[in-house]
């Protein structure tokens, strides 16, 4: 078995693991490799170890990724989206699981020719360093998107303290999914909100324990590009 099947079975193994202690279902925890920091090589193999839900941060990796990679993935881009490079991509990802502000959401219902899937981005920790809406302005700009009709709510996105203290991680994804039940209960048609995109290589299996759809795992899954490729 090579490195890269190797790491996917141990998070395979985990994440079944946190489902079983959870009462959730393997099948409603969809993993995103994210694979900014490695090469297309890297990415193909990726793909065909049979994870086809890739993530990237920045246009220019996602367009590069793409040219190499033209069939079989769906796209997630997970990154800080400039608004000037918000039509080089809007239009070629599944999923976007960054909208943070309304200029943002204002070029996708200026450049999108599809109703997109996104994320809203919440800042639940309140570190000054980290983008998102804060909790207490949510429910307004959730009312606000939903005037544009490019957009389709689907969940509810977020980046957890670096820390050692679980605790504190479990915290914040507790409190993101409590703000997204808030928002799925209300039945807005722009925003049906079933999914929560939180957990990445240090905290996933928190985040399965508390209810995260989507988890966005990079260095654990994908390794770093300077190892043997395995
Ligand atoms: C890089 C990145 C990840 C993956 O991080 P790892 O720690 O390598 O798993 C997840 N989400 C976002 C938004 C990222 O930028």
């Amino acid at each position: 078995m090579s490195l890269l099947q190797q790491r996917i079975q141990k998070i395979e193994q985990d994440i079944q693991a946190a489902c079983d202690r959870s009462g959730r279902n393997r099948a409603d925890v969809t993993i995103v490799a994210v694979t900014k920091s490695v090469s297309a090589a890297r990415t193909s193999a990726v793909l065909e170890a049979g994870i086809r839900q890739l993530g990237e941060n920045r246009a220019e990796g996602l367009l590069g990724k793409q040219e190499a990679i033209p069939n079989g993935a769906e796209w997630h881009f997970i990154g800080n989206v400039q608004s000037r490079k918000v039509k080089d991509i809007i239009n070629r990802i599944d999923y976007l699981h960054s909208v943070d502000r309304l200029s943002i959401a204002k070029e996708i219902q200026k450049r999108a020719d599809h109703r997109v899937d996104c994320f809203i981005q919440v800042n639940v920790s309140g570190e000054e360093s980290k983008s998102g809406i804060t909790p207490s302005e949510l429910n307004q700009f959730i009312e606000e998107v939903g005037t544009y009709d490019k957009i389709r709510i689907v969940g509810l996105m977020t980046m957890a303290p670096f820390t050692e203290n679980n605790d504190e991680i479990r915290t914040i994804f507790r409190s993101l999914r409590e703000l997204r039940d808030g928002i799925a209960a209300r039945n807005l048609p722009f925003a049906p909100c079933p999914y929560l995109s939180m957990g990445m290589s240090n905290d996933y299996i928190i985040a399965i324990e508390e209810g995260a759809t989507h988890v966005r795992i990079g260095t654990a899954l994908v390794g770093a590009e300077s190892e043997e490729d395995g």
